[in-house]
């Protein structure tokens, strides 16, 4: 497992490797074009530390080589729901590429994701964002961001 942290806003996010290796397989798939999808997991330590358990790829979209925005039709909150109750994992942010770029964020995707903080339906006062780098060849950086307060902050090693 990775473990990365903020230690400004005390906030920790722990995922496993396996992920960056099924998201870069993905890439690399919608090369040239964005792709996106959901990160599902659980809070642990009162609710400081984030564990993303897997990803659930966007059934519906609209993107481009520079544009993803996932669209949360029926049939997505039907999947979501049914892994919710199954696998007792919740939706705790939201991951998307940025193809022949970095993974720094771009102000649509702060704003974008200011509104998924301030969505009382999802009810998730962090949530995270990961964005991932990458070229033909595969990922060149990734990197996890969460909001506190309107604010966003990026994870780092610890
Ligand atoms: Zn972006």
């Amino acid at each position: 497992m990775v473990n990365l942290i903020n230690k400004h806003v005390g906030l920790e996010v722990e995922f496993d490797e396996s992920l960056l290796k099924e998201l870069e397989q993905i890439a690399i798939k919608h090369y040239p074009n964005e792709i996106g999808g959901y990160l599902l997991g659980k809070y642990e330590s009162k609710n400081k530390k984030a564990v993303v358990y897997k990803q659930v790829l966007a059934l519906s979209y609209i993107n481009s080589p520079t544009i993803f925005k996932h669209i949360v039709d029926d049939e997505t909150k039907v999947l979501l729901e049914k892994t919710f109750e199954e696998e007792g994992i919740h939706y705790i942010g939201e991951w998307h590429t940025h193809p022949n770029s970095n993974s720094g964020y771009s102000q649509t995707d702060f704003k974008a994701l200011k509104k998924v903080a301030n969505d009382k339906k999802t009810n998730i006062e962090n949530p995270i964002l990961l964005i991932i780098g990458f070229n033909k060849k595969g990922i060149k950086d990734y990197s996890f961001y969460v909001i506190e307060n309107n604010k966003i902050f990026k994870y780092e090693k610890e």
